[in-house]
């Protein structure tokens, strides 16, 4: 049976807790305390809006009110050329290309048009996933565009939020095999919806997990 497999980023491929910190450190250090907070509120603010996190929305906000657009400019420098590459998760690459090798990879995330794809291209995955990256505001509600784009008998969805992955089992039930990756901030999220079917504690793991175990 052919299987695609639709992996997450943030927090399943690359360790985006620990991006956001080191973008924190080196604001701080840039900018100084009361510009890093003031930047960090409209990033909430702008998150709460949309549900999603907006990085060139939350520029333009702070543009607005800051009149000192260096200030601006050298905080979004930060953002945008952050070493995306070292905060892969170890093996993250070698398990994409481990993937290949049993179906097709898609790379399906959620955020901005802008410095989402960025981080894709940049940390080495948009090429890993040899160019099928989708990004999208809400991808749960884009499952009918995921699966027309990528027609296959079967999917396996990666990702470390349990609630997409229930969400996904509910659209696609038995064509789908969901993997819970408890990494990050949301690992410990209390159950939600149908359980995953595969439970993982790091990535690294599905470089050696029986390939039937995905569907395929
Ligand atoms: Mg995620």
């Amino acid at each position: 049976m052919t299987v695609a497999f639709l992996l997450d980023v943030d927090n399943t491929l690359l360790d985006n807790d620990g991006l956001k910190a080191w973008g924190d450190r080196a604001i701080r250090d840039a900018v100084g305390d009361d510009q890093a907070d003031r930047f960090w509120e409209l990033y909430e603010e702008t998150r709460h809006a949309t549900g999603v996190v907006d990085y060139p929305a939350t520029f333009a906000r702070l543009r607005e009110e800051t009149r000192d657009d260096g200030l601006v400019r050298q905080t979004e420098r930060l953002v945008y050329d952050a070493p995306f590459p070292k905060f892969l998760f170890p093996r993250a690459l070698e398990v994409i290309a481990r993937l290949w090798s049993i179906g097709t990879v898609v790379v399906l995330s959620d955020g901005d048009p802008v410095y989402q794809p960025l981080k894709i291209e940049r940390s080495g995955i948009a090429q890993a996933a040899r160019g099928n990256v989708l990004v999208y505001d809400h991808k749960e509600t884009h499952l009918d565009d995921v699966t027309a784009r990528f027609p296959e008998r079967h999917y396996a969805h990666v990702d470390d939020k349990a609630s997409l992955l229930a969400a996904t089992k509910a659209r696609l039930h038995g064509r789908v095999t969901t993997v819970h990756v408890r990494q990050g901030h949301y690992a410990d999220d209390p159950p939600h919806g149908v359980a995953p079917d595969i439970v993982v504690d790091h990535i690294a793991e599905l470089e050696t997990l029986p390939a039937e175990r995905f569907g395929a």
